[in-house]
């Protein structure tokens, strides 16, 4: 059985929750062990796919197709964990479950409660068979919410149930430094591991926010107050960079806590994509800036997994990634003046598409490197049609149902059948032999993620060959257009998918790869 290290917040939400978890698994992972990860959301949304990104930030896509929000991105990026539907639950799906249950007569007309119905199903959820030696489980929200008491009360049951040597509660907290008296104030954090001790959980160690590391007095105070030895008391502090984390761990030793709580032998670590990753980040060496062409700029973290694939690819290519915000909304090629390569990620509605296709017309008659993501495909071969082919209404019928349609619904596709909703999660590709999509893949099978609800049609595709951009990638029906190139210029490639989601810090993703070194060269 894996053994499960849970995370848990108190005193305010946003400490970091996903990334600490993610930190405490990548220590493990850098000892040789493998590492899952699941996150527990008590909300009563059903999935995180219909909250607003407005709220949110990105909506973030599984190769399942689930749609989960950004945090399990952090934990596929960090920890190269393959996550599924299972691996992100909300209160609310367990609820949904459990009434279902209720409505077939699975309980054969007992009453249904709290406890055992609710907690069971959260158990099962958690304890879901996985081939791992650890699963890192997060707890979302704060110790307090009313909506997270079942959620506690599970844990605590699952730890009694498997025994305590195999479960670790790892608590995060706020230490707040008050100007006024100079102090670094343990008291929130008190009260915190107090309430989740009113829940039967006793935090095995304690992760502290704090603006400074804290002194060996603060540990010990905390540890007294807390009930648990002060070494277990962690200075969280803040860094520039969420992949210094695992280092700053490294050095207070809290592999060795782990270890010494679950009885695995002392290991020295291999740290070194980490700190390939630190001395990057301090390097001098040139910047390449990249003109991203959106419109969703005002909403924090509404571009996380781009933003993140594009550093990673920096990092591939030995290059300073510097992201330019271009509002398609007012787009004028001006915008792109000084600009290594221009991008256009996915998008919904009409709002700005002009703009991304005008941004896509400049690359392409520019010669300056172009990447398309999804809406950035499907505007690059819209911009192609109106002025290369001269089809001047050309337009997807997502903005206009009267035009020449290049890009529609696509009638008897898999998302059809579903009642036009979005193409969700990994899909299979086939690259062209001889194109650039083979050289940037370095295969001819791929499997990218979708997220869309519009094909390009691919009934244009041979006139779109005679007049030089050619479709490289296909799904293995030959339906669906997957990739486009323009092979006479120097970088011109978009995709159907989303590969930002796909990419690793510790490899990039070859597109990224390819485009940003297209754009150093540029
Ligand atoms: N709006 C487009 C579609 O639904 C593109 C979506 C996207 O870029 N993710 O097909």
């Amino acid at each position: 059985m894996a053994k499960y290290i849970f995370i848990t917040g108190g005193v305010v939400s946003s400490l970091g929750k996903g990334v600490a978890a993610a930190g405490c698994g990548a220590l493990l992972q850098s000892r040789g062990y493998t590492v899952h990860a699941r996150k527990f959301d008590p909300y009563l949304n059903i999935d995180p796919g219909t909250m607003s990104p407005f709220q949110h930030g990105e909506v973030y896509v599984t190769n399942d197709g689930y749609e989960t929000d950004l945090d399990l991105g952090y934990y596929e990026r960090f920890l190269g964990a393959k996550l599924t539907r299972n691996d992100s639950v909300s209160g609310g799906r367990i609820y949904w479950d459990v009434l279902n249950a209720e409505r077939r007569g699975d309980y054969l007309g007992g009453t249904v409660q709290m406890i055992p119905h609710v907690s069971n199903r959260i158990k099962e959820y958690i304890g879901a068979p996985i081939d791992t030696d650890f699963v890192v489980c997060e707890i979302g929200g704060t110790v307090g919410d009313i909506e997270g008491k079942i959620f506690l009360e599970s844990i605590r049951q699952f730890a009694n149930q498997v025994g305590r040597r195999n479960v670790m509660f790892v608590h995060l907290t706020l230490a707040p430094y008050l100007e006024k008296s100079g102090e670094l104030k343990t008291k929130p954090t008190q009260m915190s591991v107090r309430q989740l001790l009113e829940n039967g959980i006793q935090a095995d160690m304690l992760i502290v926010r704090t603006p400074r590391m804290l002194t060996a007095d603060e540990r010990g105070k905390i540890g007294m107050f807390c009930n648990l030895p002060a070494k277990n008391v962690i200075s969280g502090i803040d860094v520039d960079n969420i992949y210094k984390i695992p280092l700053a761990y490294e050095a207070q030793h809290v592999f060795d806590i782990i270890a010494e709580h679950f009885g695995l032998p002392n290991a020295s670590g291999n740290m070194e994509r980490f700190q390939k990753i630190e001395n990057y980040l301090g390097a001098d060496i040139p910047t390449v800036n990249i003109g991203v062409v959106g419109k969703y700029f005002d909403v924090p973290d509404a571009y996380k997994s781009l933003n993140e694939a594009l550093f990673h690819a920096g990092i591939q290519n030995n290059v300073h990634v510097k992201i330019h915000k271009i509002n398609a909304e007012d787009f004028t090629p001006d915008a792109c003046n000084g600009m290594h390569g221009i991008l256009v990620p996915g998008g919904f509605g009409t709002r700005g598409v002009e703009g991304k296709i005008a941004a896509a017309r400049f690359a392409r008659e520019n010669n300056v490197p172009y990447m398309g993501i999804c809406l950035g495909m499907q505007v690059a071969v819209i911009e192609f049609a109106r002025n290369v082919l001269g089809i001047e209404n050309a337009n997807s019928t997502e903005f206009d149902k009267n035009c020449t349609p290049i890009v529609d619904i696509m009638p008897d596709h898999d998302a059809a059948d579903m009642g036009g909703t979005l193409r969700l999660g990994a899909y299979p590709c086939e690259i062209k032999p001889g194109t650039r999509a083979e050289q940037i893949w370095g295969t001819n099978k791929i499997s990218e993620r979708h997220r869309h609800r519009y094909e390009v049609d691919v009934k244009w595709a041979d006139k779109f060959a005679q007049a030089g951009m050619v479709v490289s990638g296909i799904s293995p029906d030959g339906r669906l257009p997957e990739i486009v190139e323009i092979p006479s210029h120097p970088f011109f490639v978009a995709g159907q998918f989303h590969p930002e989601f796909q990419s690793s810090p510790y490899s990039g993703h070859p597109m990224f790869n390819a485009f940003i070194a297209a754009a150093a060269k540029h």
